[in-house]
């Protein structure tokens, strides 16, 4: 599944394709994705005008000259392709040509007033696009629980401090919680816990004082939680299985990877000795140091 790098990816690949151009046409293939498209899909971004492309959590968002936007998830395999106005096609490659990207799994086609086309294609179909307003976007169901961007400046020690004081679930499932942090996966938590040198098991309350200020974990992890979004982002997102970026190649930040998936490997950290372990926490895979990360 797409995590934060991988959207943000996306989203600085068509932004230059979108922003500035108007939807001369939308090909709608289905009434339906994960959700039912909004009514009149197609007609209401036909003729409109696309003025910004932002991103929250792991919404795209298509900034539209009538007040409305276009909100895209990829859930688990929605990709974009596009077809360039001169020809070109920016998926080129063995991967981008894999069964999954069969026509029958292209569902939206949005062709813009250049003569370049955006290929929407979603092989399990758990993505999904809505149409709002965007004065209602910050109390819409799909936002109004979404926590902190991770990669803002909102997010500090000090705020992080004030949230998990008192909290004793573990550091792993409260970095999880969206309402918390968005759009923070599971990836992207193992990777920052190790840079912080702390345990996924450690109860939340114990990386900030008892009183809830910042404390060298705090900061630590913090500074965890941005290095490796903001590294991910520039290797292009971790590109794993279903994911590719929209210009078809696959990202390099999988070969970053420090503890995910290095089950057995020796530690990375330098004097320290130990050897990557697995363990399921919430359901889900952590990968950890035992030796250097407490
Ligand atoms: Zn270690």
């Amino acid at each position: 599944m797409p995590e934060l790098p991988e959207v943000e990816t996306v989203r600085r690949g068509l932004a230059p394709i979108l922003v500035g151009h108007r939807f001369a046409a939308v090909e709608q293939r289905r009434k339906d994705l994960r959700f039912p498209l909004p009514a009149h899909f197609a007609k209401r971004l036909e003729g409109r005008g696309i003025e910004a492309l932002d991103r929250r959590a792991k919404y795209l968002l298509a900034r539209l000259d009538d007040g409305e936007v276009l909100v895209m998830h990829l859930g688990m395999s929605g990709r974009f392709k596009v077809d360039h106005a001169n020809g070109a096609e920016s998926a080129p490659g063995s991967f981008a040509q894999k069964a999954a990207e069969a026509p029958k799994h292209e569902h939206i086609v949005f062709h813009l007033d250049d003569g370049s086309a955006v290929r929407y294609t979603d092989a399990r179909r758990f993505g999904y696009m809505d149409l709002i307003p965007a004065d209602s976007l910050d109390t819409h169901p799909l936002f109004i629980g979404l926590g902190v961007e991770p990669l803002s400046k909102d997010f500090t020690p000090a705020w992080l401090a004030g949230k998990l004081k008192g909290k004793k679930t573990s550091i792993k499932a409260a970095l999880f919680d969206q309402r918390l942090i968005a759009g923070l996966g599971n990836i992207y938590v193992c990777e920052a816990l190790f840079r912080a040198g702390l345990s996924p098991f450690r109860s939340a309350g114990t990386i900030p004082t008892k009183t809830g200020k910042a404390t060298a974990k705090t900061i630590a992890l913090v500074a965890g939680i941005k290095a490796v979004l903001e590294q991910a982002i520039e290797a292009g997102g971790s590109s794993l299985r279903d994911h590719a970026r929209t210009d078809g190649t696959l990202g390099r930040f999988q070969h970053l990877f420090k503890v995910y998936g290095r089950t057995g490997k020796p530690c990375s950290r330098k004097g320290c000795g130990g050897t990557v372990a697995r363990a399921v926490q919430n359901g889900r895979s952590s990968f950890y140091c035992p030796t250097c990360q407490r």
